[in-house]
């Protein structure tokens, strides 16, 4: 049981404050066993798991996330297939690779690296649920994001879940952090993580608030929360006037800004130094959510994989 006085929270000259959710930790944790795991199966399967992570253009964000992923694939001993596009590639070039891939027996996971450029999310109301989403195959949809799968989570089946959602979650129960009748609130309507996430918190039994840029006095909303996840894209957007006392706080929010000093640096969607002395836990940007949406990744890599060499 977590006591208050573990060595874990922040502690300032003159109080004590929340307590971290630390991702980078339990990421580091997951990764270490998949890669036990992964270590014992190819023996028996006679391939590693593999994952195709397509970038497409020149967006510097996007390049070191996917830096990042095939990092921590090499890690767990993930085989990667990626592959990057200039940004004047065309739909159907890019479909055909998909296509090839879903045919590629080396291959367990694909995903799209996201944001896409303009002309390539065609059918997309959201400039998330593009048209190549749909093309990958479900069972190796690694994003968890194709419609197959986002209503297996719907209708509370087994399938593969978005990685970020799914990444807040593990690190809630890692935590203890009881979510069983509780007000939560989920500031942030994405297809990629607010409105999974409200399906996952649904089925863990939560009491669950979708807020938005529409939604009236979200103070109040958010003040009204046992559980806060802010996902919203701004940087230090929820301030400590908008979070009840004692309150679990996730920051799903990475943002690039430059601060007084003139520097880049990260920052979440919450403003963690003031929000540090309302919250009795609070997640760090970065070593939050960041590092378990790429655990999560890897994690669906391996199930389908598992799934797949035992068909
Ligand atoms: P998104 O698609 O831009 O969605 C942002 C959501 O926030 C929208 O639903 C929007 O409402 C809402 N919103 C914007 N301004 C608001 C306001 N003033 N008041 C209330 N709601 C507001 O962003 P996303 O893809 O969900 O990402 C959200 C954040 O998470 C970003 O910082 C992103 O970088 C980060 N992210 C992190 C990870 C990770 O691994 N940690 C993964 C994915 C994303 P409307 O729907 O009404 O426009």
């Amino acid at each position: 049981m977590l006591s208050l006085f573990s060595p874990s929270y922040l502690h300032t000259m003159d109080s004590t404050i929340s307590r971290l959710l630390d991702g980078k930790n339990l990421a580091q944790r997951i990764q270490t066993e998949l890669q036990q795991q992964v270590e014992q199966l190819q023996h028996k399967f006679g391939r590693p798991p593999g994952l195709a992570v397509l970038m497409v253009g020149d967006n510097p964000a996007s390049a070191a996330y996917v830096n990042n992923k095939e990092k921590a694939c090499a890690k767990v001993g993930i085989a990667s297939f990626g592959k990057h596009f200039p940004t004047d590639t065309t739909q159907s070039e890019l479909e055909a690779v998909i296509e090839e891939l879903n045919q590629d027996e080396r291959v367990d996971g694909i995903l799209v690296q996201l944001p896409l450029p303009e002309h390539l999310d065609a059918m997309s109301t959201t400039g998330y649920a593009n048209a190549l989403l749909h093309k990958i195959a479900p069972h190796k949809d690694a994003d968890g994001l194709h419609p197959v799968n986002l209503g297996h989570l719907v209708r509370g089946e087994e399938g593969l879940r978005s990685c970020t959602p799914a990444g807040v979650m593990r690190l809630l129960e890692e935590y203890k952090i009881d979510l069983k009748g509780k007000n939560t609130v989920v500031v942030g309507r994405s297809i990629l993580v607010g409105k999974p996430l409200a399906l996952m918190l649904l089925a863990a039994d939560a009491t669950v608030t979708i807020a938005h840029s529409r939604s009236q006095d979200l103070s109040a909303i958010t003040r009204s929360a046992d559980i806060l996840i802010a996902a919203v894209g701004r940087p230090k957007f929820i301030t400590a006037d908008m979070v009840k006392p004692q309150a679990v706080v996730i920051d799903v929010g990475i943002n690039r800004i430059t601060d007084e000093n003139g520097k880049s640096r990260l920052v979440g969607d919450v403003d963690f130094h003031s929000v540090k002395h309302v919250a009795a836990f609070l997640t760090p940007v970065p070593g939050g959510v960041g590092a378990m949406t790429v655990a999560m990744l890897l994690q669906n890599t391996v199930q389908s994989y598992i799934k797949s060499m035992n068909n």
